[in-house]
Parts: C-alpha cells; sequence; structure tokens
C-alpha cells in the first residue's frame, strides 16, 4: 500500500471512505519546511477518519490520538505527552473567479479549497497535531525544575544551593546586626 494520504474523489464511494492509519516521526518531519520545523517531534499518530461527499462539498471528520516529545518546559528533559482529539474540514473546489469572492461570508472563511480530483490528507494530519499539542509542556504537573543556582535537576536530586541561601542571608543579618 502507498504511503500516500492522497485521496482520489472520482473512485470515492458513496457511503464514504473510512481511513485508519498510523504515522511516525520522520512523514511529521517531512511536512514541513526547514524552517518551518515545529518545536517537538512526533512519536507516533493514529488517526481514523471518514471522507465523504456532497455535490463538490468534500467532508472530512476524523479522530487523532498521537504522542509527541519534547523538552519539558522546566527541567529541559525529553519527555512524551500524550495528545489527541476530533477533528473537522469542508472542503469546496477551488474558485477561478477570484473577483466574486471578496465577500467572504463566515461559513467560506471555515471552509478549505481543494483543486483537482484529489485531497491531500497529511497537511491537515499535520496541522491538528500542531493545533492539538500544548503550548507549554512538563513531564508531569509538578515538576520541580532546575536549580536557579547551579542548574541541577531538582527532580532526579537536591543540591546544596538552598541552604548556601540562607546562610548569606544569615550573615547580611548578622552585619546589620552589628552595625546597629
Ligand atoms: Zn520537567
Ligand atoms: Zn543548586
Amino acid at each position: 500500500m502507498s504511503d500516500s494520504l492522497k485521496i482520489n474523489l472520482t473512485i470515492l464511494p458513496e457511503e464514504g471512505l473510512r481511513l485508519t492509519f498510523s504515522k511516525g516521526a520522520a512523514w511529521f518531519k517531512a511536512c514541513f519546511s526547514e524552517d518551518e520545523q515545529p518545536e517537538f517531534s512526533l512519536v507516533l499518530a493514529d488517526v481514523d477518519c471518514l471522507v465523504t461527499r456532497s455535490g463538490d462539498t468534500i467532508y472530512i471528520r476524523g479522530e487523532l490520538a498521537a504522542q509527541i516529545r519534547q523538552e519539558c518546559d522546566r527541567c529541559l528533559e525529553k519527555t512524551t505527552i500524550p495528545i489527541g482529539g476530533d477533528f473537522a474540514y469542508t472542503l469546496v473546489p477551488e474558485k477561478t473567479e477570484i473577483a466574486e469572492e471578496l465577500e467572504l461570508t463566515a461559513e467560506e472563511l471555515e471552509t478549505s479549497h481543494y483543486r483537482g480530483d484529489f485531497i491531500d490528507l497529511a497537511p491537515m494530519i499535520c496541522e491538528q497535531i500542531v493545533l492539538q499539542a500544548p503550548m507549554k509542556i512538563l513531564c508531569t504537573e509538578d515538576c520541580k525544575g532546575l536549580c536557579p543556582h547551579c542548574g541541577n535537576n531538582l527532580n532526579t536530586g537536591s543540591c546544596n544551593c538552598r541552604s548556601d541561601i540562607v546562610d548569606d542571608r544569615l550573615a547580611v543579618l548578622k552585619k546589620f546586626r552589628v552595625k546597629n
């Protein structure tokens, strides 16, 4: 079976086309140009979707379940988190008379366009993975992060910085007391 996610609309069955597939890191990376790569990498994406049509309008509804990998925002350790959710796209054929498109209705703004007899699902799935990824990625909700003084990962052990800071403060306090 071909690795392509292109759907041939000329042979789309009346009852619709059900597609179930899994995609990995290399496929996701290839979806973006070198300077548009997302900060995270894809571990695996499982997609289950249904492609139907009504006249020239194509409807794509599906469900995404994926795992992405990125450095934790606080401790910088590589971490893998699950993401996912439902998605829906409505596609209409690209119009050639651009002049008549100046006034777009709200409905039109939410629809995408296709050209010719093929629809490529790949850009839509990649877009969904990016949209469903959280802005901030943490290895655990209560990640302790790095010590701001020595850079130690506080999840894997403690450092001696805290007591040093307290000692510094005491020293200052002592001087203060002596002065007065
Ligand atoms: Zn962390
Ligand atoms: Zn420290």
